[in-house]
């Protein structure tokens, strides 16, 4: 008889984990996806508005190294080089004491884009020669075979100050990049975690970034849910875990609940707002051999909440020293071209939304559109602007990034639309990768014997806050499933 699993969430943990265990064990698994909306992908989904247009939380980047992501596409029948475009290996830091941008270059071999970051021109001279001597001893760390995560408990600034880099320079948008950009977060970075980007981002190739031509959720996680459904998955939209339901070490329920206005998960919900159990609709699904998890940290930490035996349990009570942090995106539509050839991100603005694409050449709606003159995709993070009301969050951005004369005044290209989206929902909230967190991620086993969890908050070969990690750490729990299959 076939054993049943019920995977928890439908983000890319969730969606390649329920592949991952029927392309594993179809003939001994049964698989049910759930998950609280009906919008796939999570923090990478997409929404349509009802104009039309659709919506991203915040662009989403896919790197070179995202090989598992890119296999998995590939699986549910979708040529991923079709899905994904270059954005032909630059980024534009702007670098506020000359108020000028710069442009990085990934092209070339791997010793070419180190000597060509290493000897960055944004830099005042008197700089260039102790940041270049620094940035070569990171490259040599993190492309050596040492264990990274010995750098966990060290902010990155201070690993840099330590290495020799002089303090001012970590104030430099190229330093800051590097921190800021994968992480998008507001506070200090943990050095293993930016150690580790680099070390997987250990070529060109590698570290070539990609966006994707129209929305996630109808590009990229719709197909992979097909695949799924293909290969006998059942997939069940609008519910909602609150509660595990438990007997000694085994996960006995799962009590779950319809989301509760009509809004929620239908694409109209505003960002923000937390999704709640609607009165009345709460049951518990039973008769599941194994649950894998791959709800949000902040999300997970907050069920059960009454059970004080269970968070007061060394594994459950470590994950409470995990934080997470907001993120906020908004997205600008011109009427004039802006940014029109500078392919690839523009950083180094100050916060909140300190990072930009131009997204009009990349997606498909847009590209050809000529009363649409650019598609500015912003994002960044909430934190010290929690009390700013979001037209003071937009006009404050304006005025930042028009700072720039190679910008331009952004008011002046004609605004045709803004839309802003403040990430602080549980379920929207990255984990925060500050100094010391990875002693408290936990890994795909908990002390359940049948409970599995996932998500990119959760260790695995990846570790960063990422797609690529939230997919290596769905294929982890799915091999956990499977190892007690026999
Ligand atoms: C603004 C922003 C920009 C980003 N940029 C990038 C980028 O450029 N590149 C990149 O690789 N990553 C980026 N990320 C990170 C990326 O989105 C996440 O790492 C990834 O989505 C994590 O996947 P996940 O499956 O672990 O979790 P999620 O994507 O959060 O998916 C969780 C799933 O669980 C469901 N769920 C939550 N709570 C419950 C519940 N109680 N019951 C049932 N279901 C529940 C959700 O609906 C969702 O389906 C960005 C994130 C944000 C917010």
């Amino acid at each position: 008889m076939k054993r049943r699993v019920l995977v928890i969430g439908a983000g890319p943990a969730g969606l390649a984990t329920a592949t991952k265990l029927l392309e594993l064990a179809r003939d001994r698994l049964d698989v049910t996806l759930v998950h609280q909306g009906h919008h796939l992908g999570g923090k990478a989904s997409s929404t349509r508005r009802s104009d039309g247009r659709f919506v991203e939380h915040g662009w989403h980047m896919v790197v070179g190294f995202y090989d598992r992501l890119r296999a998995l596409l590939r699986r549910a029948g979708v040529n991923d080089r079709d899905v994904f475009v270059s954005m032909k290996g630059q980024s534009h830091p702007y670098e506020p004491w000359s108020r000028r941008l710069y442009t990085l270059d990934a092209g070339g071999d791997a010793i070419e884009f180190a000597r060509r970051f290493a000897t960055y021109e944004g830099l005042p001279g008197a700089d260039r020669v102790n940041y270049s001597a620094f940035m070569s001893q990171v490259f040599l760390e993190a492309f050596s075979h040492a264990d990274l995560t010995r750098h966990d408990d060290l902010c990155f600034d201070t690993f840099a100050i330590e290495h020799g880099l002089r303090p001012h320079l970590t104030k430099y948008s190229v330093f800051r990049f590097l921190r800021e950009a994968y992480f998008n977060f507001p506070e200090q970075i943990s050095a293993y975690h930016v150690l580790q980007s680099m070390r997987l981002m250990s070529s060109p190739k590698r570290a070539e970034a990609f966006v994707c031509v129209g929305p996630w959720s109808e590009v990229v996680w719709e197909p992979i849910a097909r695949y799924f459904r293909a290969l006998g998955g059942v997939l069940e939209p609008f519910t909602l875990a609150t509660d595990w339901v438990w007997s000694g070490r085994r996960i006995t329920g799962v009590r779950v609940a319809r989301p509760d206005s009509a809004g929620h998960g239908d694409g109209t919900r505003a960002w923000g707002e937390e999704v709640t159990p609607a009165p009345g609709t709460e049951r518990t699904l039973e008769g599941f051999d194994f649950v894998v998890s791959t709800i949000p940290h902040a999300v997970f930490v907050k069920m059960n909440r009454a059970e004080e035996r269970m968070w007061r349990s060394p594994f459950f009570a470590r994950l409470k020293n995990l934080r997470s942090a907001a993120t906020v995106s908004m997205t600008l539509t011109t009427s004039k071209p802006v940014l029109a050839n500078r392919p690839g991100p523009v950083f180094g603005f100050p916060a909140p939304l300190g990072i930009v694409v131009n997204m009009k050449p990349y997606w498909r709606e847009y590209r050809d559109d000529p009363s649409v003159g650019s598609v500015l995709d912003f994002v960044g993070q909430e934190a010290g602007f929690e009390g700013w009301t979001d037209s003071q969050l937009a006009s404050v951005t304006l005025d930042n990034f028009s700072r720039s004369p190679q910008v331009g005044d952004l008011r002046a290209a004609g605004v045709l639309d803004v839309e802003l989206h403040r990430n602080r929902a549980d379920a929207e909230r990255l984990l925060l990768c500050e100094p010391g967190v990875n002693q408290f991620r936990p890994g795909a086993r908990t002390p359940f014997e049948n409970l599995f969890l996932a998500g990119d908050w959760v260790r695995n070969e990846v570790d960063l806050i990422c797609m690529e990690g939230a997919v290596a750490s769905g294929h982890a729990a799915a091999a956990e499933v499977v190892a007690r299959l026999s």
